[in-house]
């Protein structure tokens, strides 16, 4: 796609709008009769000629470069404030625009990635570069498709790019893993803006409401973004789709050790991770679930001494150590504020405390000071607004074929 043609139209629509106000103060007049006889031809302009170089695998610019005439050293300094063109992709397309018979192009341009393009002229022999935002034309659209592979291989066939599938994804992350828990047959449909460009797949703009039908469970998603809010998405009756955390598994402790990725261990005599935080507590301190969960292992395990470890909806897991008492088994599901068991000194503890961690998509993070997801129901002050967003695009949606 040429993005400087695409700017260019765009400030022709616009000259001729604002032409168009200059000539026709009053209403414009009636449409003209169809042409009998085709236009004149409009004069001659510039002998332009677009060369689209496709960039074979081991092919590299400095050889297409020395092909094809160019001053290697004086382009790619051009590119360089924006783009080193040493890296262009064999998947790409470079194209070289020749004018009037030029044995040089006159312009060189390359799209490094989706939103822009490098863009780089020759003036005599002087090479000048600028990266130009791709310009989306934005209409609202649906979106639906069927899983019958998997939701990339099912999305991206619908005409969905990855990263906007991995958006979709979040908005139920809390309702259900998409990568274990997606029936075959699952159905998505959403509506959007569908931003387009010539040459570029569609992305999605602000995505309004989603349908997710998976087995006998239908979800329901519906946009709200208030006065400038963070968009968040909404069960259509205005509950939350997040789930809440409680911030510590102990009612009333104090936090003894952070969380450090350098800590000397106070028994071992060496650094180690201390992937938690330690909070302090007196022996048989109720320790709670921060939120619903399925119990993942509940018993002994090694210096963490008796030990559980939840599976949380969405990204989150969590585990307590050094318990004195274990309160629930494997494979149980406990409640956000259940009692999984009571403060203690097991396993490598220099004295009662709960050794406390959390992962967030599998990797160790802290659970103190992680932005944790909030219970984010609609307000009674906004409930209106939000209806009236509920009203406006749930029935959008494509149908759902049980109704
Ligand atoms: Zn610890």
């Amino acid at each position: 796609m040429n993005v400087a043609r695409a700017s260019w139209s765009l400030a022709a629509v616009l000259l001729a709008l604002v032409v168009g106000w200059v000539v026709w103060p009053e209403p414009p007049p009636p449409p003209l009769p169809p042409l009998a006889v085709p236009p004149p031809e409009p004069p001659p302009g510039p002998d332009v000629l677009t060369l689209e170089i496709e960039i074979r695998p081991g092919t590299t610019f400095g050889a297409l470069a020395m092909e094809h005439g160019l001053p290697l050293a004086a382009v790619l300094a051009a590119a360089s404030p924006h783009f080193d063109l040493t890296k262009v992709r064999p998947d790409r397309v470079l194209e070289f625009v020749y004018q009037d018979g030029d044995a040089i192009p006159r312009e060189i341009r390359y799209q490094p990635d989706e939103d822009h393009g490098l863009v780089l002229t020759r003036t005599g022999d002087v090479w000048t570069g600028r990266l130009d935002e791709v310009v989306y034309a934005s209409v609202l659209g649906v979106k639906d498709f069927v899983v019958t592979r998997s939701l990339w291989a099912d999305g991206v066939a619908a005409g969905i790019r990855p990263n906007d599938l991995v958006r979709v994804a979040r908005i139920f992350e809390y309702e259900l893993d998409f990568n274990t828990e997606l029936a075959p047959g699952a159905r998505i449909g959403l509506v959007a803006e569908i931003l387009s460009a010539e040459g570029h797949t569609d992305r999605l703009g602000t995505i309004h409401a989603v349908r997710l039908i998976n087995g006998s469970d239908t979800y329901e998603a519906v946009r709200f973004a208030p006065d400038g809010r963070a968009e968040e998405y909404h069960h259509p009756d205005g509950r939350g789709l997040k789930r809440p955390f409680l911030r510590s598994p102990l009612e009333f402790s104090k936090v003894t050790s952070g969380f450090d990725q350098r800590r000397f261990h106070p028994i071992l005599k060496e650094t180690r991770p201390h992937n938690g935080v330690d909070l302090g507590a007196p022996t048989g301190t109720a320790v709670r679930a921060v939120a619903d969960a399925v119990v993942l292992v509940a018993g002994k395990n090694g210096g963490h001494g008796n030990y559980v470890e939840l599976d949380h909806e969405g990204p989150y897991k969590t585990s307590y150590s050094h318990l004195s008492s274990v309160a629930v088994k494997k494979g149980q599901k406990v409640r956000q504020g259940d009692l999984v068991g009571r403060v203690g000194s097991t396993g490598l503890a220099t004295g009662p405390h709960l050794h406390y961690q959390m992962w967030q998509n599998g990797k160790y993070v802290d659970p103190m000071s992680i932005a944790l997801p909030n219970m984010s129901a609609v307000t009674d002050a906004e409930r209106a607004q939000f209806v009236t967003e509920v009203k406006r695009w749930l029935p959008m949606l494509p149908d759902d074929p049980a109704e």
